[in-house]
């Protein structure tokens, strides 16, 4: 007796994207590309694998991603490798190596997957893609203002700008975020009773993260504690000002939200999130802001750089709520060949046609079967135009044209004339 073979599904977390939601993520990332192009941001692709140490040293040993999200193993030659969980620190590794920011500036965008091992959910993967943006060597608020305002533009491309909204903050400078955080911890203490495990753990190693705290438990002692806004130094008051400023003048709206903080530990000044109202638990859909010590921190000068990243995945369920992407027809024509000899002097027939017709989408059904089948596969391409080629075409060196999304009559055409016939036809 044989028996039956359990079929292998894939990981817990980390899907497929299917041929029926590729249009979506087409239309993401080929408006993102077109958008970071047209303000003179260059493309790096980053490896996904990358040395663990490079991981932890630059969000932070006491991150939620360094202390339990990464993927991290040791290689054949036991050296310790991590999937990367996200974009930034492997792209200051790189310019850093490759000597991009030495005396210059640099604008970069780069796409692609990230891992991290956090509970599946809606919106929420341990494959997921991001694509995302950095900046090195500019110092002022308006590279924050221009990368916001891109984004704006981005999102307004896509029909979604009704959709989300900014919520901007700053954390100062690193010194001035130490003050901020000396208040914090005075805070929490005293209430500690009514801290929820997970902010009691972070109230020793990573303080301002309790700030980030989903739980509902905490919502209101968050939003009464201190504020970092009271605890800048005038330098990043004015930075924070300045931004602000710009983005009026821009007419780009925003609300500052004084306890927003990001869960790596590289940011310094601005920091911020576009977020829906329409994705459930999971609304952020874009994060960033500037971190002026990572460069430095991973070996380099100090430099000056911002950035930010988008997850797809949520802008491709918000495009999916909105529905307004058409899924585009797999081809303009498609040829239906009845016999064996008519598959035989209509293959090079479409060939030549894809010769001298740049971009066609060409068919040939392969599949045979019935000549009801061939027809339904036609239909259900989305084509224009069927080509057929049957005995009497055969016999008489002729193509039936039938066009399928029009009320019209076939028509007979000699088969040397169809590329003629499909330029003036399409
Ligand atoms: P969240 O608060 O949702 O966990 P994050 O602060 O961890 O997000 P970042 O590391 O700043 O997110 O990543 C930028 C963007 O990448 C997020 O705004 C989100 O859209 C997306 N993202 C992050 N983690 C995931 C994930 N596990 N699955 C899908 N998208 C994600
Ligand atoms: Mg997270």
């Amino acid at each position: 007796m044989t028996q039956s073979k359990q079929a292998i599904t894939a990981i817990r977390g980390i899907k497929d994207i299917l041929p029926e939601e590729i249009s979506r993520w087409h239309f993401v990332e080929n408006t993102f590309k077109s958008i970071l192009t047209g303000y003179g941001y260059q493309e790096i692709r980053l490896p996904i694998l990358e040395k663990t140490a490079l991981f932890a040293r630059s969000i932070g040993e006491v991150t939620d991603i360094v202390e339990k999200e990464m993927y991290t193993f040791d290689d054949r030659n036991q050296e310790s490798l991590t999937l990367r969980p996200e974009g930034t620190a492997q792209c200051v590794r790189s310019v850093l190596e490759h000597g991009l920011i030495h005396n210059q500036s640099q604008k970069l965008w780069y796409s692609g997957p990230m891992f991290r091992y956090e509970r599946p959910q809606k919106g929420r993967y341990r494959q997921f893609y991001q694509a995302g943006v950095e900046s090195f060597g500019l110092a002022g608020p308006e590279i924050e203002a221009e990368q916001l305002l891109m984004m704006a533009r981005f999102f307004k491309l896509l029909g979604l700008e009704r959709c989300v909204s900014l919520q901007l903050n700053t954390l100062g400078s690193f010194s001035a975020r130490m003050g901020y955080q000396e208040a914090l911890v005075k805070y929490f203490t005293a209430r500690i009773d009514e801290l929820d495990e997970e902010s009691k753990r972070r109230l020793t190693s990573n303080p301002l993260r309790i700030l980030d705290s989903k739980h509902p438990q905490m919502q209101a002692l968050v939003k009464a504690a201190p504020s970092i806004l009271d605890y800048l130094t005038p330098e990043s008051l004015a930075h924070f000002e300045r931004l602000q400023k710009i983005l009026k003048v821009s007419h780009l709206s925003f609300s500052i939200e004084p306890r927003l903080v990001r869960g790596l530990d590289y940011y310094t000044e601005t920091v911020y999130e576009w977020v829906t109202q329409d994705l459930g638990a999971q609304g952020a859909v874009c994060a960033g802001g500037r971190y002026d010590i990572l460069v430095e921190q991973l070996g380099g000068k100090p430099t000056p750089a911002v950035g930010f990243a988008i997850g797809i995945e949520r802008i491709v369920a918000l495009l999916e709520l909105e529905g307004q992407v058409a899924t585009p027809s797999i081809a303009d024509v498609y040829c239906v060949f009845l016999t064996l000899d008519a598959v035989l002097i209509g293959l090079p027939l479409v060939e030549n046609a894809r010769n001298h017709i740049a971009n066609i989408k060409l068919v040939a059904d392969l599949a045979g079967g019935s000549v009801k089948s061939q027809f339904k596969r036609a239909d259900k391409s989305g084509a224009k135009l069927a080509v057929i080629l049957g005995e009497d075409e055969l016999k008489n060196e002729t193509l039936t044209i039938k066009y399928l999304r029009e009320d019209k009559p076939q028509v007979t055409i000699e088969q040397k004339s169809l590329v003629a016939f499909l330029l003036g036809h399409l």
